[in-house]
C-alpha cells in the first residue's frame, strides 16, 4: 500500500492504535451507585471541579466521593486524602495528570471494586509513545476485570443516571432525546450548543475520547443491543474523526435503523490533501472518504457535514416521518418562503401548487391579499387562528400534502404566544409532520423559549432546515442483513488467486478469473505468432481489436488497434505491436459496439472492498461520474448505483439512442462484489471499458492486481 495513502487515511498520525479486545459497557458505568471523583476539587473552572458540580447539580441519586490529597472537604463532600480510604466505589472519574492514572487505576480494580472508569485527563496516546504507553497499561488493568473504560482525553458521559461530564451545557434530559457519541469531546460540546437553544434534548451523550478501550463503534454496539422499541431513544447522532471498526459501525448502525431508529453522523478528515499515484481508475476515484461514503449509505446513515447540519438533521428525526415528497410551505413573509422553495426544489422535493373548492375555502378564511397556492401566504397581519384553518386544511382536505414547514417570525410590534401556542396545539394533533421555523430568535426570544420549554424544536434558518429535509428524504434505507451471493465457481477463483503471485495477473489468468466469477468479457487469445493471430480472426471473423500483451497502459503505447479488417493489416500490425517496449505478445479481440462502461474495486483498509461503476472515457475521466459501494453488493444496491449516476439517462438511452441493459450491467456490478469478496486478495481490478448495449455488457480490458500479505 503506498505510504501516502496510508498516511492521508489517518487523522492523528502518532496516535498508536491499541488492540481493543473487550468492549464492555458495564451497569457499573450505565447505572452506577456510587461515583468517586479522583482530582475532585473546589475550582470549578476545572474538570474536576466541574464534573463534581455537574454530578450534584443533577442530583446524582447514588454515593458521590471526592478524592483530593491535599483537602478534608471539597463542594461539601468530605474529600479522601488517601483513595486507598475510600469506601467501595462502582465509578470512578478520573480527573489528575495521567502520570498517577496508572497506579489510581490499578489501586481501585484491587481494592474498592471499582468496574467503570472515565478519563478526562489528556497526555496519553493523543501526545506521544510514553502516555500511549500509560494508556495500554490501564486498558490491560481495566480488561483483566472485564471494566469499562471510557476516555482518556473525553469531556465524559452523561445519561438520565448521572451527569459525568465537565463541560457545559448539561442538555435538557429525555429519555426519546438524541443519544450521541463523539470522537472530540469539544466538538461534542459545540455540537450540543448548536441543538440545545434549537429545543434539541438528549438521551446520553458518550465522550469516548482517544477510543482507548471504547470507541464509537463500541458505544453503538451497546445501544443496538440493548434497543428496546419505544423505551430506547429512537435517534442516534454521531460523531467520528476515525473510523476503527468499519464493519462493526455497518451491522450496528444499519440494525439499529432496521429497528426503527434515525442515525445521522459527521465523519472528519475526508479531503485527502493531494491525489494518489495511482495506477488505476479505481485507485484514483476511491479514496477513504469515498469508503466512508459507501458505508454510511449502506447502513443507512444520514452524512452530515458541519455541526449545525447534524443539529438540523437531528431535529428533523424527532418529528413524524415525512412520508411523500410534497410540502405546504406556510408563512407570514415572502423572502424565507422563496428561499425555503428554492432549497427543497433544488434538493428534489416538491412544493406543489394548490386550487380546487378546497383551497378557495381557505383563502375565504384569510385576509384579502392572502396567496394559497403555495407557498400559502397568510400575510404579516396573519393571526393565530387563520394559521390554524391552514394547518387544518393541509391536514385534512389536501391529500397531495405530506408535510408542514411554518415559518413565522416577528417583526417586533406585539407578541405571538398565542401562534406559538397553537403551532404546538396542531403539532399534537397532526399526523402529517409540521417543521416550526421560528427565525425572529431575538424579537421573540421569550415566545420561542416557552415553545421549546413544551418540548419542541425550533428550526432557526429555513435553508439549513429546507436542505437538511432534502438530505433525510433522500437517505436511503440500509441494506438488508444479508445478501445473497450469486452462483459462481468459488473453487475456480480460489485455483487462480492462490497460485498467482503479488502483482497484475496475466490476459490468461484474467479470463480464467472472469469466467470463474461469470462476468461476461470479450471472446480474446493471447498469440505469440502471426499464424495463430490470423487463425483467430478465422474463427470469430472480422473485424477485430488487437492489442499488446505487456505494457500497463496500452493506448499510451499505441498498443490498441481497432477495427482491423484484413490479414494483411493483421500481419502489419502484429509485427508492429510485437516491437513495442515491454511487449511480448498479441491479444486478439472480437470487436463489440456499445457504450463505455466502467466497473472497478480496490480494498480499501479495514473497510473491505470498494466497488465502483460509471460510463467510461469522459465520464470519469473529466466529471467524475461515478457511484460506489461496498463489497457484497444485492442486485437492487446494484440498480441504485446505477440510478444515481448523472449520466443514467445515457445508459437509459436517449434520442433515440441504443441504452444499456440496466439489468445485465447490475449483475456485472453484483458479480464483480462478489468475485472481491471471494478473493480479498485482489488489491484493485478494473473493467475499463465494458461495452454495453440493449443485449450485453462485455468487459473488453481488464486489469487485475492481487496483493498478498
Ligand atoms: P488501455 O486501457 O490499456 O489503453 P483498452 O483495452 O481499454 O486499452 O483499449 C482502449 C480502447 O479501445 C477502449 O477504451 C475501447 O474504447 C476500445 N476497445 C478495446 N477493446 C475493444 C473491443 N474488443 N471492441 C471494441 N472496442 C474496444
Ligand atoms: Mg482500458
Amino acid at each position: 500500500m503506498p505510504l501516502a495513502y496510508k498516511e492521508g487515511f489517518r487523522a492523528k498520525p502518532n496516535r498508536k492504535t491499541i488492540k481493543k479486545h473487550i468492549q464492555m459497557i458495564n451497569t457499573k458505568l450505565l447505572k452506577p451507585q456510587s461515583i468517586v471523583i479522583v482530582g475532585g476539587s473546589d475550582d470549578v473552572q476545572k474538570p474536576g471541579g466541574k464534573v463534581l458540580k455537574n454530578l450534584i447539580d443533577g442530583n446524582f441519586k447514588g454515593n458521590l466521593y471526592v478524592s483530593n490529597p491535599k483537602v478534608d472537604e471539597v463542594q461539601g463532600l468530605k474529600s479522601y486524602r488517601n483513595i486507598a480510604e475510600l469506601p467501595q466505589t462502582d465509578l470512578a472519574i478520573l480527573a489528575i495528570p495521567a502520570k498517577f492514572c496508572v497506579d489510581t487505576v490499578k489501586l481501585l480494580v484491587d481494592e474498592k471494586s471499582t468496574r467503570a472508569f472515565i478519563i478526562l485527563s489528556a497526555g496519553f496516546s493523543e501526545e506521544n509513545e510514553e502516555g500511549a504507553e500509560i494508556e495500554a497499561k490501564i486498558v490491560e488493568k481495566i480488561n483483566s476485570v472485564e471494566g469499562s473504560l471510557i476516555g482518556p482525553n473525553c469531556v465524559g458521559v452523561l445519561n438520565e443516571n448521572y451527569n459525568g461530564i465537565f463541560t457545559t451545557p448539561i442538555p435538557r434530559l429525555d429519555p426519546q432525546g438524541v443519544d450521541f457519541i463523539s470522537g472530540s469531546g469539544a466538538t461534542a460540546v459545540f455540537i450540543m450548543e448548536s441543538g440545545v437553544p434549537k429545543g434539541l434534548s438528549f438521551s446520553s451523550v458518550w465522550s469516548v475520547g482517544n477510543s482507548a478501550q471504547i470507541g464509537v463503534e463500541a458505544v453503538l454496539k451497546h445501544l443496538d443491543e440493548t434497543y428496546e422499541p419505544g423505551v430506547s431513544s429512537p435517534v442516534k447522532l454521531l460523531y467520528i474523526e476515525n473510523i476503527d471498526q468499519p464493519e462493526m459501525l455497518l451491522k450496528h448502525a444499519s440494525s439499529l435503523i432496521r429497528k426503527g431508529c434515525k442515525i445521522a453522523a459527521i465523519k472528519s478528515g475526508g479531503s485527502e490533501a493531494g491525489s494518489r499515484a495511482a495506477s488505476s481508475h479505481t485507485g484514483a476515484l476511491a479514496s477513504s472518504d469515498v469508503a466512508v461514503d459507501a458505508l454510511f449509505r449502506k447502513s443507512g446513515i444520514v452524512r452530515c457535514n458541519g455541526r449545525e447540519e447534524l443539529a438540523s438533521v437531528a431535529s428533523i428525526f424527532m418529528h413524524p416521518e415525512l412520508k411523500g415528497k410534497n410540502i405546504a410551505i406556510i408563512t407570514h413573509a415572502g423572502g424565507p418562503a422563496v428561499m425555503l422553495t428554492d432549497s427543497l426544489s433544488n434538493g428534489g422535493l416538491e412544493i406543489p401548487h394548490l386550487d380546487g373548492p378546497k383551497v378557495d375555502a381557505l383563502l375565504e378564511k384569510l385576509f384579502p391579499g392572502s396567496a394559497v397556492g403555495n407557498p400559502i401566504d397568510f400575510l404579516a397581519t396573519g393571526t393565530a387562528e387563520q394559521l390554524g384553518h391552514i394547518i387544518d386544511a393541509c391536514e385534512n382536505d389536501f391529500d397531495e400534502i405530506d408535510g408542514m414547514a411554518v415559518i413565522f417570525g416577528s417583526p417586533g410590534l406585539f407578541p405571538v404566544f398565542d401562534v406559538y401556542d397553537l403551532l404546538n396545539e396542531k403539532m399534537k394533533s397532526c399526523k402529517k409532520p409540521i417543521y416550526p421555523i421560528l427565525p425572529s430568535v431575538v424579537n421573540v426570544k421569550d415566545e420561542i423559549a416557552e415553545f421549546v420549554a413544551k418540548g419542541r424544536i425550533n428550526f432557526p434558518d429555513e435553508v439549513i432546515f429546507g436542505d437538511a429535509l432534502c438530505k433525510v428524504f433522500h437517505t436511503s434505507e440500509p441494506q438488508p442483513e444479508s445478501i445473497d451471493m450469486p452462483k459462481m465457481d468459488t473453487a475456480g477463483i480460489r485455483k487462480v488467486i492462490d497460485n498467482a503471485d503479488s502483482g497484475y495477473i496475466s490476459p490468461d489468468e484474467i479470463t480464467e478469473l472472469l469466467d470463474a466469477a461469470g462476468i461476461s468479457h470479450s471472446n480474446d487469445r493471447v498469440v505469440n505468432t502471426e499464424e495463430d493471430a490470423i487463425k483467430f480472426c478465422t474463427e470469430f471473423g472480422y473485424p477485430v481489436v488487437m492489442k499488446v500483451v505487456g505494457p500497463v497502459h496500452k493506448s499510451d503505447v499505441g498498443g490498441v488497434v481497432l477495427n482491423v479488417k484484413d490479414e494483411t493489416t493483421v500481419r502489419k500490425e502484429f509485427k508492429r505491436l510485437m516491437q513495442i517496449k515491454d511487449t511480448y505478445a498479441v491479444q486478439m479481440f472480437e470487436m463489440y459496439f456499445g457504450q463505455e462502461i466502467f466497473i472497478g474495486s480496490k480494498r480499501e483498509d479495514k473497510f473491505g472492498h470498494m466497488v465502483l461503476c460509471g460510463l467510461g472515457g469522459i465520464f470519469i475521466e473529466v466529471l467524475k461520474d461515478v457511484q460506489s459501494s461496498l463489497a457484497p453488493i444485492s442486485k437492487e444496491e446494484a440498480h441504485g448505483m446505477i440510478q444515481r449516476l448523472r449520466s443514467y439517462g445515457i445508459i437509459k438511452g436517449v434520442r433515440g439512442q441504443e441504452g444499456v441493459n440496466e439489468d445485465i450491467l447490475a449483475e456485472q456490478i453484483v458479480r464483480v462484489a462478489a468475485l472481491v469478496k471471494t478473493a480479498p486478495e485482489i488489491f484493485e481490478m478494473d473493467l475499463n471499458p465494458l461495452l454495453g448495449n440493449s443485449k450485453e455488457v462485455v468487459a473488453v480490458d481488464a486489469r487485475i492486481r492481487i496483493e498478498k500479505d
